[in-house]
């Protein structure tokens, strides 16, 4: 019946064997199926027509109807270009070419009447409009034309043979005309029907030649929408594989451990989101999947009881557990935090990192695989070969955004069958984000901080307020406090950023000098056991000050810390300014948080410092940061390919994205396998995306 999509581009009328070439390889442009997916960028009004009078400096680009009364080609330093005088009713201005000359001299006629489209210019006395877009007028009336016109992508190359806009415009009404404009359904009648979306043809038709405003933002939003379904489709289909595939260890009960922690032991009230985020895990422990979830809650949120308790299930259920921390600092003190509950509840517990002993390892080593450590904490040396455990039934790594996809998989090849794995973050990522970069994880969110913490008062003070700074410092030091101050270290700038901190360390010493005041300093140049040293006379309060470059950003945790200073905050990311404030307010003192910066501040930095000390809340900082960095920066996306998107934008179409889930969902619920008729046409476009691996340019 109709024309087959996937015919090569070089059957389309007016694609020669040269065009064809270049849309290859310029735009990717293979086959028919890419020229009615190649999206508009922009679109801009072609019913309106200026005069030459009424042309003003600031125009961006018009189309004009008149004549050209002659050419005349002007030497320029390199070659020369051609102008010519083009005029309507009320006056004259210029037409250059720069490149291209012959054809333009062969091809435009003079006197007769045209339609120019482009961008004006003014230069000495006149307009010009360099290489414009032209048109015989009598041939642009009886174009298929349309109120608002398409521009299309393209590339220096492709203009400079000719392949103008107008050409690839021509190309896509052609190929309207060979299939009649009529394009095989993607979506189902239901989702159609519910979401009131245009049909793929009408939005095809709309998307490139839109009749007015109203009918583009519908085609604009149906093709948003099938393009994120899709991709959300194929993470949901991909997870649930998963989840039928793997089988993991089913921890069916609930035993002494977890019930004589939670009855005993647990040193405060459980927040009501770590009681949800808790009976989550415990639902996917208990079902026979394998787990793979992701754990997202601010710092402070209380993540690593949570860890524990998770831990607590394995152990009841005879396993083995493991938690991996990115940094030796991390794992020490997740250590020292977990040692007292676990021995007094006679569960062995143990920590590896690259300085333990020999001697410490061997036992390690032996005791994994004998079964007698119950727990294991460590860096990532848990991931040598040489640890084995007996019977690994859960693995948690700590702060994800240090690890890859890569450890997580060697981690499951630490058993014969892979043990659950819990992702836990502090950096909290925009759910829109989440969802398409983690999709392959289900999502657990602590959203609520534990009860009786003040907000942290966040402030942002200029350089030449310091004198009054230390003064605030020696009044909370005064009342037992102890304060951090920390110093942005960013590698390309490495001397002068360590030299900064050593001028800060020693103006703070003068300021607080011995036996008055401690100070403690921790930077990367450091020894790690030195490192661990200063560390530790911080924790055990024997320090008032902790000066440091960002090697404390993750994790740390000391109460009675109860300031951050933070200097050159300008030059921090908003994340990293909110995990550095994460490290006070711990505690039940009031804390505060002091952003330092010169005077001269860039918009974007002003609109971080704006939002600290605005905001607390670590996903609403996010969502800012993400707009200002854009998905790129963030980590996940260069995999996820999130930012291929052909049409839809990640941070833009945020709403269109969580519908396209929500849709996405719904219709496997009910129907896993896309067996039922109405998903049909759901299933055709999902193979046939697979079969021509479009969808494998955004799934890895
Ligand atoms: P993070 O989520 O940043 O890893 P932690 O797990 O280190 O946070 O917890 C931060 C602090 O809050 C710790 O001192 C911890 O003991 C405490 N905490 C955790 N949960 C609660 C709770 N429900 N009530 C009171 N304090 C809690
Ligand atoms: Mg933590």
């Amino acid at each position: 019946m109709s024309v087959n999509l996937q015919t090569p581009i070089d059957y389309l009328k007016g694609v020669g064997p040269n065009r064809a070439d270049l849309l290859r390889s310029e735009l990717g442009i293979h086959t028919y199926q890419d020229l009615i997916n190649l999206f508009p960028n922009r679109y801009i009004d072609r019913t309106k027509y200026y005069s030459i009078n009424e042309l003003q400096p600031n125009n961006a680009e018009v189309q004009i109807i008149g004549q050209i009364t002659g050419f005349r080609e002007v030497a320029q330093k390199r070659g020369k270009r051609l102008v010519a005088d083009f005029r309507d009713d009320t006056g004259l201005m210029e037409l250059v070419w720069f490149r291209g000359q012959k054809w333009v001299r062969e091809s435009i006629k003079i006197g007769q009447t045209y339609v120019i489209f482009g961008r004006t210019n003014w230069f000495s006395g006149k307009y010009n409009m360099p290489h414009p877009e032209m048109e015989l007028q009598t041939e642009h009336e009886n174009n298929l034309r349309s109120a608002m016109q398409a521009i299309y992508p393209s590339t220096e190359k492709l203009s400079n043979k000719g392949i103008s806009n107008r050409v690839i415009t021509k190309m896509v009404q052609q190929l309207f005309l060979e299939t009649k404009g009529q394009f095989t359904e993607s979506l189902s009648k239901s989702v159609r029907g519910e979401l009131k979306l245009l049909s793929k043809s009408e939005a095809l038709f709309n998307i490139h030649f839109p009749k007015n405003q109203s009918l583009l933002s519908r085609a604009q939003s149906r093709l948003k929408f099938e393009e994120l379904f899709y991709i959300q489709l194929q993470l949901i289909l991909k997870n649930l594989i998963h989840k039928s595939k793997i089988k993991g260890f089913t921890f069916d009960k609930v035993g002494d451990y977890f019930n004589t922690f939670y009855n005993d032991h647990l040193p405060f009230e459980l927040t009501n989101a770590q009681k949800r985020v808790l009976k989550e895990i415990r639902s996917d422990l208990g079902s026979n999947a394998q787990m793979n979830r992701l754990l997202q809650g601010d710092v402070g949120s209380g993540k690593t009881i949570v860890a524990f308790m998770s831990m607590l299930m394995g152990l009841d259920n005879g396993f083995q557990c493991c938690l991996m921390a990115p940094t030796e600092i991390l794992s020490v003190q997740h250590y020292n935090g977990l040692y007292e509950l676990c021995n007094s509840m006679n569960i062995s517990i143990s920590i590896l990192t690259g300085s333990s002993k020999t001697s410490e390892r061997k036992e390690i080593h032996e005791n994994l695989e004998n079964g007698s450590l119950q727990i294991l904490i460590g860096t990532h040396a848990l991931l040598e070969d040489k640890v084995k455990f007996k019977n690994l039934g859960l693995a948690i790594i700590d702060e994800q955004h240090r690890f890859g996809v890569a450890q997580r998989s060697r981690l499951w090849k630490k058993n014969t069958s892979p043990p659950h794995i819990l992702v836990m973050t502090a950096t909290p990522i925009p759910r829109t984000l989440a969802m398409s970069v983690y999709g392959d994880l289900d999502i657990s969110v602590i959203d609520e901080l534990p009860a009786g913490r003040k907000p942290i008062k966040t402030v942002h003070r200029y350089d030449n307020n310091r004198l009054k700074v230390f003064r605030f410092m020696k009044d909370e030091i005064a009342k037992g406090r102890q304060i951090y101050v920390v110093y942005p270290l960013i590698q390309e700038s490495e001397k002068m950023d360590y030299k900064d901190l050593m001028d800060g360390y020693e103006s703070i010493s003068r300021e607080f000098p011995t036996p008055n005041y401690q100070i403690s300093i921790v930077h990367g140049k450091m020894k790690a056991a030195d490192k661990e040293y200063e560390m530790e006379r911080f924790v055990n309060g024997k320090t008032n000050i902790m000066v440091a470059t960002t090697v404390i950003e993750v994790g740390v945790n000391v109460p009675n810390a109860s300031v951050m200073i933070i200097e050159s905050a300008e030059r921090f990311g908003l994340s990293q300014l909110h995990q550095l404030r994460g490290r006070v307010g711990r505690g039940a003192e009031q804390s505060y948080c002091i952003l330092m910066t010169g005077h001269k501040l860039s918009n974007d930095s002003k609109t971080r410092l704006e939002t600290m000390v605005r905001s607390s809340d670590g996903f609403e900082i996010a969502e800012v940061d993400l707009k200002l960095r854009g998905p790129g920066d963030i980590m996940g996306t260069q995999q996820s390919g999130v930012l291929n998107l052909r049409i839809a934008d990640i941070v833009k179409d945020k709403d269109i994205l969580e519908c396209a889930r929500y849709h996405a969902k719904l219709v496997l619920r009910l129907d896993p396998t896309l067996a039922l008729p109405e998903n049909k046409v759901i299933l055709n476009t999902y193979q046939q995306m697979s079969k021509y691996r479009n969808i494998w340019n955004y799934i890895s």
